[in-house]
Parts: structure tokens; C-alpha cells; sequence
């Protein structure tokens, strides 16, 4: 009977119907094509974008060279060396991020106790030349220099939802 059933199936060509069906019942209803660059879907604060490092108001870097992001990184991504700066603070002295290593845990931002090293919104970068992968402690403080509005603003954004 099966075995009927599946030869009548193909005679009539009945897979080939029900498709069609789906394509006619979807045809006439509204687009949900986003015409991506020129119109973006939302994003959430937390969104785990490219990385940055982050200053004080009085412009005195947060971070303070305690490697509990390198150590948490599940990816070995970062690479950290410190030493005392002038005012007897330790600082970095090197921070890296390989972004063709990271995937976008947010354990790093997670694990800073001061709010150093963040995941900004940014999502739209690229590389050209080899070595652009790692993101040096100028690119990162520049990014954090550049975006600590919109990064403020998603901290404070995101605390009210915790
Ligand atoms: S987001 Fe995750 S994988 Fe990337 S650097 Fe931070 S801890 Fe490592
Ligand atoms: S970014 Fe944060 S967790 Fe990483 S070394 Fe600096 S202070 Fe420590």
C-alpha cells in the first residue's frame, strides 16, 4: 500500500505541488529582507562586539595589570606583560588581543574588576594586512577614547536590566 501510495506521489509529482504551495502562500506577504548596511536590525547593549580599553574621567587608564582577563580567557587571546610604572602603579606594559583567537565569550569583561577591558557594540571591522588581528593597548585605549560614550551609556543601560 506504501509502496503505491509513494508511486502515485511521484506520478502526480506531489513534492514538487506542496513546494510550490510554500512559495505561492509566502508571495504576497510582506518582505522581512533587511537591506543591510543601509538598515539595521536592533542590537543589544550587551552585544559582544570588538574590544576595548577604557579610562577614568581624568583620563588615568583603568586598567591595572591584574591579568584575571588573560587568565580567564578561554581562548588564550590575550597576552599581558606589566611592570611599575613612575607613580608606583603596575601597569601593562603590553596588551593584545588576537581577534582571530578571541570568540566573543565576554568572560575578559566579565572578569575585570575595574571595568578596564570591554566588548563595545562595533561590529562592522575588517582586516587587510596580516598582523591587523591583534589588537594592541593603543588601538584598544583608542577605541574605549573614542566610543566611551555609547560603551557609558550601554553599562548603564545594562546594570538597570540586572
Ligand atoms: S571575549 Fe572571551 S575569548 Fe575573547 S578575549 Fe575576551 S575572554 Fe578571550
Ligand atoms: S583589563 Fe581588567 S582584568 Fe585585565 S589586566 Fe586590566 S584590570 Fe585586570
Amino acid at each position: 500500500m506504501n509502496t503505491l501510495r509513494a508511486y502515485i506521489k511521484t506520478f502526480v509529482l506531489w513534492e514538487l505541488w506542496q513546494g510550490l504551495s510554500i512559495t505561492l502562500r509566502n508571495l504576497f506577504r510582506p518582505s522581512i529582507t533587511v537591506q543591510y548596511p543601509e538598515d539595521k536590525t536592533p542590537q543589544s547593549v550587551r552585544f559582544r562586539g570588538l574590544h576595548a580599553l577604557r579610562r577614568y574621567p581624568n583620563g588615568e587608564e583603568r586598567c591595572i595589570a591584574c591579568k584575571l582577563c588573560e587568565a580567564v580567557c578561554p581562548a588564550l587571546a590575550i597576552t599581558i606583560e606589566s611592570d611599575v610604572a613612575a607613580d608606583g602603579t603596575r601597569r601593562t606594559t603590553r596588551y593584545d588581543i588576537d581577534l582571530f583567537k578571541c570568540i566573543y565569550c565576554g568572560f575578559c569583561e566579565e572578569a575585570c574588576p575595574v571595568d578596564a577591558i570591554v566588548e563595545t557594540r562595533i561590529h562592522e571591522y575588517y582586516m587587510e594586512k596580516p598582523g591587523e588581528n591583534i589588537m594592541t593597548k593603543d588601538k584598544l585605549l583608542a577605541i574605549g577614547d573614542k566610543y566611551d560614550a555609547m560603551i557609558s551609556a550601554d553599562k548603564a543601560a545594562d546594570a538597570r536590566y540586572r
